[in-house]
């Protein structure tokens, strides 16, 4: 991390607006920064309107063979976080203790359960999905947290956070429009908080050298495009934000229909809380009080 992220990230601590744990990547958060998330994720979700998207509430973990269904494993095998328990008998729990006592390994004590941690917010909403969707597809939304292996000393490449999540389900046609409505819509809920955000296509990071080839194919589709704002750095800016279509993959894969009988169609568009209340503070400074007048009045009306 440059010096421009350092200072950032020393700012966050002074002012007690994320709370160090020890583990990077790992963070609790201030009452202060808690509030502007909250506030930040009440207007995301009047940006809805007229709309009234289905609310919906995942825990952080989901079915193992969700995430096997999705090819996560196969795409993503650096980031994933499976849950491991023991399941031995008394004998085995006294080794597991003793050597816990000794400092020595003990992982392979330990076994795989059915579930892991959720890296992506939309996941556990597409099996809800099966079977046929009403005449004009669902809107449904939930803010889930997520876990990513990526540890680090930077404050907005977390391993754990929350996203705010939109997923539509539908025709072809009308999943295209709603994607494209909302890219307008996200854009300009960011730009009236004073955020300097710009639009770019962008790609998933996919693992390996098969994986440049699917990076590089979903950006020539424009399958997904991300909000980018100076958070750590002004030269490479932070994605607060991201809007992607699947076309029939997850309705394929979970036997989701339109109303028409065809297999429908997805996209999601998805905030990082954090991140978004991460650049408020960057633009604005560490101190709320002193934001700018029309960006308090919309946070706090
Ligand atoms: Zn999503």
């Amino acid at each position: 991390m440059d010096e421009e992220g350092e200072l950032f990230l020393q700012g966050l601590l002074a002012h007690r607006l994320i709370l160090p744990s020890g583990v990077p990547g790992v963070f609790g958060r201030g009452a202060v920064f808690e509030d502007v998330l909250e506030r930040f994720n009440a207007l995301a979700g009047a940006t809805a309107a007229p709309q009234v998207p289905e609310l919906t509430c995942f825990p952080p973990v989901i079915d193992r063979t969700l995430l096997e269904r999705v090819g996560y494993l196969g795409s993503f095998p650096n980031l994933c976080g499976c849950v491991q328990s023991f399941f031995g008998d008394e004998r085995a729990a006294r080794r597991l203790s003793d050597r816990v006592h000794a400092g020595e390994p003990y992982e392979d004590l330990l076994g795989a359960t059915s579930v892991v941690l959720n890296p992506s917010a939309c996941y556990p909403v597409y099996p809800t999905l099966s079977g046929t969707l009403p005449a004009g597809g669902r809107l449904i939304t939930a803010t889930n947290w997520v876990y990513r292996h990526e540890p680090s000393r930077e404050p907005t490449r977390m391993q754990s956070y929350r996203v705010r999540e939109f997923v539509r389900a539908g025709r072809p046609d009308e999943v295209m429009a709603w994607r494209d409505d909302w890219l307008e819509r996200g854009t300009a809920l960011l730009r009236g908080l004073g955020l300097p955000i710009r639009v770019d296509v962008a790609s998933d990071p996919f693992f390996g050298r098969a994986g440049r080839f699917l990076a590089a194919s979903q950006q020539e589709q424009k399958l997904k495009y991300e909000l980018l704002v100076p958070v750590i750095s002004a030269e490479r800016p932070t994605a607060v934000g991201s809007f992607n279509v699947h076309h029939d993959k997850f309705g394929a894969m979970f036997d989701i229909r339109s109303d028409d009988g065809e297999v429908a169609h997805t996209a999601c568009i998805g905030y990082g809380l954090e991140r978004v209340t991460m650049a408020l503070f960057r633009t604005h400074g560490f101190e709320t009080g002193d934001w700018p007048t029309d960006v308090r009045a919309r946070l706090w009306p």
